[in-house]
């Protein structure tokens, strides 16, 4: 009989303990779930803003600039965003402006310079000023000293400006004459890639400011944060166009939020260009790529990042490719 009532007084104390336990383990399991639903539909939405920015750059030569690449900014946001609100079944006005309060910034890192899609105060044509998701135009990667400006790319490729005289040089790093000072050919390349990363980072915390002025004025309680920090791993894989995705503040219940970062980086330096050719015997356009041997004797046309982007302008694969 003893026994018994020190059983149910036993079961009487610990029950609370249980059942509190149960329940915040139930919470975390939610939470979990509704973070890795939402870094689901985050993902794929990053998968295909870099399909497109990997389909829609274009890759062209110039005697002047040696190499550039061009990228359709406004295709890839675009991109993300379908897929973004596809995946969250915003379909509505109300609910797209829901999940965009999420994004803090996108940037589309390219050759010569970055793109940053953020909240930003904009003045209409009567001038009434408002918040609104703004892509800006490229913003270069600058290297500064007193006298000379240079401007960095994602490889070897610079350009500098003497501030004096203004006077410009262009070319592989190794064969520009007039150069900063303390600049050389062994310390180039840890500059050009802190340059690209301070670069990156500035615009990230003027995003990050810009946001939280909008969200103050929204009655949004949530403060956004500058998600990078020194020497996190993406600036260690900085050397081809990429994609970088800061969505932050979608609450996932129990008082947590998410704060979602990544950099997704494609091959786009890195693989053999395709080229777009006409063909002067029947007016058709043919691309080839590093694998054609034969005689290219026709028209060079365009150089193409890729096959996608060579065939959606309507150039056919070459003879020998098909
Ligand atoms: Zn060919």
């Amino acid at each position: 009989m003893n026994l018994i009532k020190y059983a149910i007084l036993f079961i009487i104390i610990t029950l609370p303990f249980y059942m509190i336990h149960n329940f915040n383990t139930h919470r975390l399991v939610q939470r979990e779930r509704l973070k890795n639903q939402y870094e689901r539909v985050i993902s794929s939405a990053i998968e295909d803003g870099t399909y497109a920015l990997k389909t829609y750059s274009k890759r062209s030569f110039d005697e002047d600039r040696g190499k550039r690449i061009g990228i359709e900014t406004e295709e890839v946001i675009e991109a993300f965003l379908k897929t973004y609100h596809y995946g969250f079944k915003a379909f509505g006005d109300a609910a797209k402006h829901q999940f965009n309060q999420y994004i803090v910034a996108i940037v589309i890192i390219g050759y010569d310079g970055y793109y940053l899609y953020g909240t930003k105060q904009v003045a209409d044509h009567t001038g009434l000023v408002s918040y609104r998701p703004v892509l800006s135009e490229k913003k270069p990667y600058i290297y500064e000293d007193t006298e000379f400006a240079m401007k960095m790319t994602l490889d070897d490729f610079v350009e500098v400006v003497d501030m004096r005289s203004w006077e410009v040089e262009k070319g592989n790093f190794a064969s520009i004459a007039h150069k900063p000072s303390g600049m050389n050919e062994s310390n180039f390349e840890q500059i050009r890639k802190r340059t690209i990363i301070t670069s990156v980072e500035a615009g990230l915390r003027d995003a990050v400011i810009s946001h939280n002025q909008w969200a103050n004025q929204q009655g949004v309680l949530y403060e956004f944060i500058v998600p990078v920090a020194d020497n996190d791993p993406w600036s260690r894989t900085l050397d081809d166009i990429g994609l970088m995705v800061c969505i932050q503040g979608a609450p996932l219940g129990y008082g947590a939020f998410l704060d979602f970062f990544s950099f997704h980086q494609n091959n786009v330096l890195k693989i053999q260009p395709v080229n777009g050719y006409e063909d002067m015997a029947d007016g058709s356009f043919y691309y080839c790529d590093h694998r054609c041997t034969h005689e290219q004797t026709d028209n060079l046309i365009q150089v193409f990042a890729s096959k996608e982007a060579a065939a959606s302008e309507g150039f056919w694969p070459c003879h020998y490719l098909k």
